[in-house]
């Protein structure tokens, strides 16, 4: 195996999926130019962890991969089982040369003008480095008073396997993103439900079009520009009113009430007096970018963010980040990888013809 390669990416998600296939396509081999390396022990990024219950149907639409289609399934497959077999199909179908499980440490400059990137199977070395290693390995969740005095269950929906554990419980839910939501309308068919959010949910009724996701991309894109952390999506976009979300909202399970101010042994309380006797407190509150690997590059400003110019860092072309900020989606993170491996080959390659 060759460990010194022009690029290594970081992470067998979309991004890096897409990222690798638009790599060999501009001319880097498979193998010696450019590895993979990704820690999950099979295909499918965080795909193959997601809850079982969120089938394809309700996902948001999980867009094909670079020059294979996603095959036809049925509305109601888990996507923790159909996108791993894709992946899977896809990795093969191109050849892709993904090592794993192979967890990324550190990466470091070298004296060199070189990468070493420090991992669970030894070191590689590297002229540029995509990462692409998505948000699922770090979910975030915010700091409240009382944390460490609830007796009940908290968790976050990384760690959701199902409605059924929760039946006959009384269940607070904190967050207005789309996880949130779901996770709410399914937990309430079985458990007394409670919805805390920090600013009331704003709702979309219509379908939400390619102008208003443009849109959206742009202001997380405004963000990276500028050296802030990324904004989650629907924090911009608001939440889609599918006809499972207005029913759910019929049956009250989406009234919601502002954050409690501390968590105590049994429940949750606010300052005005009210409280609500909790079993668990999942909390819904979204993740951050798994970065923590690429802490000796120092790449973080002063805003706690790391500024962006396109896909790279800017002021380091031979970083990307790939599913980053206005990338982190399917869509996105197919775009950001092409751009990646072009603006790639033109700085490695500069003299090498384009691909058809
Ligand atoms: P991931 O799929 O997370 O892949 C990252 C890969 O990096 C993993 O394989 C992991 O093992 C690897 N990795 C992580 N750390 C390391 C390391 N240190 N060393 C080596 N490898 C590492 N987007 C949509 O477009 N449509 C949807 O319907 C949709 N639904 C979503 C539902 C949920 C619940 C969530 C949380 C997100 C959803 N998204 C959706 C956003 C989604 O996360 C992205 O669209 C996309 O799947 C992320 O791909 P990725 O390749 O960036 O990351």
């Amino acid at each position: 195996m060759d460990r010194d390669v022009e690029v290594v990416v970081i992470g067998a998600g979309q991004a890096g999926l897409s990222t690798a296939h638009h790599l060999a396509r501009e001319g880097f081999a498979p193998g010696t130019g450019f590895v993979v390396l990704d820690a999950d022990a099979r295909a499918g990024g965080a795909w193959q962890h997601r809850w079982p219950s969120l089938t394809l149907a309700r996902t948001h639409h999980v867009h094909d991969l670079p020059g294979l289609p996603f095959p036809a399934a049925a509305d109601d497959v888990p996507a923790a089982a159909a996108v791993p077999a894709y992946f899977a199909d896809y990795e093969q179908t191109f050849g892709l040369p993904v090592r794993r499980p192979v967890r990324v440490r550190a990466v470091r400059r070298t004296g060199d003008d070189r990468f070493l990137v420090e991992t669970s199977d030894g070191d590689w070395t590297a002229h540029a480095v995509v990462n692409a290693t998505g948000t699922w390995t770090r979910p975030f969740v915010p700091r409240y008073p009382g944390q460490e005095l609830f007796r009940g269950r908290q968790l976050h929906p990384v760690d959701y396997r199902g409605a059924e554990e929760f039946a006959g419980q009384s269940v607070v839910v904190v967050g207005g993103g789309a996880s949130a939501v779901q996770l709410l309308g399914e937990i309430a068919e079985v458990a007394d439900t409670t919805w805390v959010t920090r600013r009331p949910p704003v709702w979309r009724e219509e379908p939400f079009g390619p102008e208003a996701g443009r849109a959206a991309v742009a202001l997380v894109a405004d963000a990276v520009r500028e050296g802030r952390p990324p904004s989650s999506v629907v924090g911009v976009t608001g939440l889609v009113v599918t006809p499972w979300v207005r029913a759910a909202r019929e049956r009250g399970v989406l009234d919601r009430l502002p954050v409690f101010d501390r968590l105590t042994e049994d429940g949750v309380a606010w300052d005005d007096g009210r409280f609500v006797r909790a079993d668990a407190v999942l909390w819904a509150t979204g993740f951050r970018a798994a970065l923590g690997h690429l802490a000796p590059l120092h790449l973080r400003g002063p805003g706690g963010g790391i500024r962006m110019a396109g896909t790279h860092v800017a002021g380091e072309p031979r970083v990307h980040l790939v599913g980053y900020g206005p990338s982190a989606s399917t869509v996105g993170a197919n775009r950001a990888g092409r751009e990646a491996a072009r603006e790639l080959r033109r700085l490695l390659h500069p003299a090498a013809e384009l691909p058809r």
